[in-house]
C-alpha cells in the first residue's frame, strides 16, 4: 500500500488509515481535503495509507479529529461534484412542487 506524508496531494476523496508516531494507535478517517495535514502531536511523522475499508470510518472526518483540527485549517477542501450541487439545488424545488 502506498503511504503518504503530510503535504502530499490527496489522490482521491475517501478513507485513509492514519499511522501516528508513538502517541496513538492507527485509525481510519474520511477526508475531502486536497492535501494531507501535519499531526498536532507527532507533526510530519504521521503517515496516511489508502484503504478500501470504510465501514468503521463512518462519520470520522479528518478535519474533526482532535489531532488534526488545528493543522487542517487553511487546507483546501474538494468542491462537491457538479452532480451533488445540482441535486442540492433541484431536489428541494422538486419537493416543493410536489406538495
Ligand atoms: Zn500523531
Amino acid at each position: 500500500m502506498k503511504q503518504f506524508v503530510p503535504g502530499d496531494h490527496v489522490p482521491q476523496a475517501g478513507t485513509y488509515r492514519v499511522y501516528h508516531y508513538k502517541h496513538r494507535m492507527p485509525h481510519l478517517v474520511n477526508t475531502l481535503l486536497v492535501q494531507f495535514p501535519l499531526c498536532s502531536k507527532c507533526g510530519d511523522k504521521v503517515r496516511f495509507e489508502e484503504t478500501a475499508t470504510d465501514a468503521e470510518a463512518a462519520g470520522k472526518w479528518l478535519r474533526h479529529d482532535p489531532d488534526f483540527m488545528d493543522t487542517t485549517v487553511g487546507i483546501k477542501v474538494r468542491k462537491p461534484t457538479a452532480l451533488a450541487a445540482v441535486k442540492n439545488i433541484f431536489l428541494p424545488i422538486l419537493w416543493l412542487c410536489g406538495t
